[in-house]
């Protein structure tokens, strides 16, 4: 786990920053995607597989009672696929069997997988989040197929800041 100088976040209208470069860049301030604030209580993290910014001071001692009480020292423990079945908010599930035109609907139409703060909030971040989510499952394929059969229902907008990031992933 790495993080930067005070001040830094990733550039707001990057969707999936490149975590490769994160890992390979000696100085994040460099980076084109990574900005510099005066907000001196702002810290950007990598593992090098996945980001976290935060904008507020809080105590690495603590009494670890609080679910957001962090837990240092902090190292990456990997991201597995996850197992199914896999269930998400808003009622969808990905397991054997998924109906997939109905899942891609169900975003398409606002459904959120899961309660993350994307920087984005539109049914193609959430689609490209939830295809890179099952990432290594055979489930991948079929919503591929089906976000595909979709794209005319997709804002170009919102897909261009998708496919503009080749080497950026969203986290799992
Ligand atoms: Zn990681």
């Amino acid at each position: 786990m790495r993080w930067g100088p005070p001040g830094l976040r990733i550039a707001p209208e990057v969707t999936f920053p490149d975590h490769a470069a994160l890992a390979a860049a000696e100085r994040w301030a460099d980076l084109a995607f990574v900005e510099q604030t005066g907000a001196l209580a702002r810290r950007l993290y990598s593992c090098g597989c996945s980001h976290w910014e935060t904008s507020v001071a809080v105590d690495l001692e603590n009494d670890g009672e609080s679910p957001s009480d962090p837990r240092v020292p902090w190292r990456c423990a990997g991201h597995p696929a996850p197992t199914l079945p896999l269930r998400l908010d808003h009622g969808l599930v990905v397991a054997d069997g998924t109906r997939w035109d109905d899942l891609v609907d169900a975003v398409v139409k606002g459904a959120r997988p899961r309660l993350l703060g994307l920087p984005r909030d539109d049914p193609s971040v959430w689609l490209a989040w939830l295809h890179h989510h099952l990432e290594g499952l055979p489930a991948s394929e079929p919503l591929a197929r089906a976000i595909v059969r979709r794209l005319d229902d997709l804002d170009p907008s919102a897909l261009r800041s998708v496919l503009a990031s080749p080497a950026g992933r969203p986290a799992r």
